[in-house]
């Protein structure tokens, strides 16, 4: 069999992760089995339409890497690929279980719906449309539709008494007691149909082989299982993937971090890092297996390793296996990928374009720390700064020196005049020099160390200070080190 899945987004804001790791999984299943992927746009439901959103969808998808075979922007062979334009499709295949008296045309007002869903609720009754319309004949119907201006909806005929059977094959087969499950609507007033009817009439028109997607649609798989019997198709294959809950075991929602790819973009993740993650979330290769390139992925995956239990996700694995992917970087790749978080986040008065090839020194020392390319700034940007750097004296002596400005600025001063004459301006030189000098001063070398390092770089928390020394050049240490000893010899503002 050709596999031919499909994502069938509704384009109603911005995608978010649960519902790109559904794309994901689509994907990979087809890139496993030489099929096609394909993608639909679900908008059926004109009112939750949001402008824009189908870019999005598609951005996010490309940022992560994942194509499409057929789709709204590449066309296809079972086109057109957005719901809103099959709409006559949808009308015809309507007839046809209308003529096979498998639907049914109702004309029951909202207020009439309402007032039986709260006599339900009263009686504690399960909830659904209670058949009014279904139990009239051909004629009666008739006349109440012309009565109501033509204005009706349709109806589906569920089977009134026993089970529907979904089979799924991550759950097995999952059974539905029929009398639980109402007649849903196919076909609204605006002539729209709802998705449970577009959703089997195009996976059925695009010949699609598996359907899988959130566990949260299974409830509806049994109401599509119906239909294809009532159209006399065979069903795709069902795999409802399982649901993906934030760390306290509450629906993945924003209080769990950032949900929307985008977000994870700004924040600095990579793409290969989140399709690693994401690809876990519900499926495994083996009990141990983690790290995996997309080709990987795709060579490991099938079916057979979709899980019943919800997946758990947490932005604190994600981040660690971000750091992971980060140092797994060429340097010259690092550099490149983490520079336009840099130049972002620099001050309009730094002139570019930036040349990052003068952090090629201490590139490597920068990115076994950091987790997130945002973070890269914070480790770079005083390189790029104008002088004079901002910091306040307190910063500059540091606990060591800690009320004590003169001895601070004896120990700036001493270390310039140690930087002035090295002959060589290495890691190693910086480093034998500066810790000698710290003994020389008998303080431990953190004591010594903290003014340098704010002097430097205007915080206390930088990358390693030899290798910052050693990258910044001699020239712009000893001006940086005299600004600062200036600074000290001044009280603050
Ligand atoms: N349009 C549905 C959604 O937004 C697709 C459900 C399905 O895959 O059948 O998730």
């Amino acid at each position: 069999m050709t596999v031919r899945v499909r994502y069938g987004p509704s384009p109603t804001g911005e995608p978010h992760v649960g519902n790109i790791r559904t794309a994901l999984f689509n994907w990979l299943l087809a890139r496993h089995h030489g099929g096609q992927f394909i993608v639909r746009i679900e908008d059926t439901d004109q009112a939750r339409k949001v402008e824009g959103a189908e870019k999005l969808i598609f951005e996010a998808m490309r940022w992560l890497g994942i194509d499409w075979d057929e789709g709204p922007d590449v066309g296809g062979p079972y086109g057109p690929y957005r719901q809103s334009e099959r709409l006559d499709l949808y009308r015809e295949r309507v007839q046809q279980l209308l003529d096979a008296d498998a639907a049914y045309a109702c004309v029951c007002s909202a207020e009439r719906l309402d007032a039986m869903r709260k006599e339900q609720q009263a009686r504690k009754q399960p909830p659904g449309y209670d058949g009014r319309c279904r139990a009239l004949s051909k004629e009666e119907l008739e006349a109440a539709v012309a009565a109501n201006d033509g204005r009706h909806v349709v109806r589906f005929k569920m089977p009134l008494e026993g089970e529907t059977v979904v089979p799924d094959v991550v759950r097995g087969d999952v059974r539905f007691k029929n009398r639980l499950l109402d007649d849903h609507v196919i076909l609204k007033a605006d002539g729209f149909p709802t998705y449970h009817l577009a959703s089997v009439v195009d996976d059925n028109a695009m010949q699609i082989s598996h359907v899988l997607r959130g566990e949260e649609w299974i409830s509806s798989a049994p109401r599509h299982v119906r239909e294809y019997e009532a159209f006399g198709w065979d069903p795709p294959v069902f795999v409802h993937l399982p649901i993906i809950l934030g760390p306290d075991k509450g629906k993945l929602s924003k209080r769990h971090g950032a949900t929307s790819l985008r977000e994870y973009a700004a924040e600095g993740y990579l793409p290969e890092a989140l399709t690693n993650f994401l690809a876990l979330l519900g499926w495994s290769k083996d009990d141990h297996t983690v790290l995996m390139s997309q080709d990987e992925l795709i060579g490991a995956f099938d079916v057979d390793g979709i899980g019943v239990t919800s997946a758990m996700f947490d932005v604190e694995r994600l981040r660690e296996m971000n750091g992971e992917y980060i140092r797994g970087l060429g340097g010259d790749a690092f550099l490149e990928r983490a520079g336009p978080f840099l130049e972002a986040a620099l001050p309009a008065e730094v002139e570019r374009p930036l040349d990052p090839s003068a952090l090629r020194p201490i590139a490597r020392e920068i990115q076994e720390r950091v987790k997130l390319l945002s973070e890269f700034p914070d480790y770079t940007d005083f390189f790029f700064l104008r002088d004079p750097l901002s910091y306040a004296n307190e910063e500059l002596m540091g606990k060591g020196y800690r009320d004590n400005p003169a001895a601070a600025l004896a120990a700036i001063e001493a270390t310039m005049q140690r930087l002035k004459d090295l002959e060589l301006w290495t890691n190693d030189e910086v480093e034998s020099a500066l810790r000698a000098l710290a003994e020389e001063l008998g303080v431990k070398p953190g004591v010594l160390f903290t003014p340098i390092r704010v002097a430097l770089t205007g915080k206390r928390v930088a990358p390693p200070l030899f290798e910052t020394v050693t990258a910044l050049g001699r020239e712009l240490t000893l001006e940086r080190l005299n600004q600062a000893a200036e600074h000290l010899a001044r009280p603050d503002d």
